[in-house]
């Protein structure tokens, strides 16, 4: 499972590995945020109403859950995950510090790693250049970084994204020296 602070680059590792690894399945989350241009409901994320979520929290159907930013609730759903084990495939979580705390509890032999940004500067100027995010919002996701940051150590591995091929590599081998 792949955590790790706002803008270090999951999203583009965690794709890079799908559309390169077949032995590993990335799982998609259920979100209430709302999607950035180009978001495909059912592909980045599924896209619910905070109903919705809240319905699906009731039933137990996410493996994990959180609000993350203070702002969104983000889960992953518990089924396919389970589904994709039992077919022999690598399950991709990719999550938050909360998430990946509960996870821990959840199942205890999951593997979890930590992107790291080669520094903080390079991790503000991505977070400014993707300019997906207004000013408060940029302010509220280094918050959640430092405090990101702070947790490394609860990782078993930490992986530093200088390069999304070379971290994406990194993480399925860790992926299969775990599984076996
Ligand atoms: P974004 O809104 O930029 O897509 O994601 C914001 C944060 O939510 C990221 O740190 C991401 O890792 C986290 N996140 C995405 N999906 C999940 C999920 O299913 N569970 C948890 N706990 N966090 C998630």
């Amino acid at each position: 499972m792949l955590a790790g602070p706002t803008a270090v680059g999951k999203g583009t590792v965690s794709a890079y590995v799908r559309d390169h690894f077949p032995q590993v399945w990335l799982s998609v989350s259920a979100t209430t945020r709302t999607p950035r241009p180009g978001e495909v409901d059912g592909v980045q994320y599924v896209f619910l109403s905070q109903d919705e979520f809240d319905d699906m929290v009731r039933r137990g159907e996410f493996l994990e859950h959180a609000v993350v930013h203070g702002q969104a609730s983000y889960g992953t759903p518990r089924e396919p995950v389970e589904r994709a084990r039992a077919e022999g495939l690598l399950p991709l979580l990719e999550i938050d510090l909360q998430g990946a705390r509960q996870v821990r509890e959840a199942m205890p032999d999951a593997h979890l790693v930590f992107l790291a940004p080669p520094d903080m500067d390079e991790l503000v100027r991505r977070l400014v250049g993707r300019g997906t995010e207004d000013e408060a919002e940029r302010t509220r996701r280094l918050r959640t970084a430092e405090t990101e940051m702070a947790a490394i150590e609860e990782f078993d591995s930490v992986i530093v994204n200088d390069d999304v091929r070379r971290a994406a590599e990194e993480l399925v081998h860790l992926m299969q020296t775990d599984a076996h």
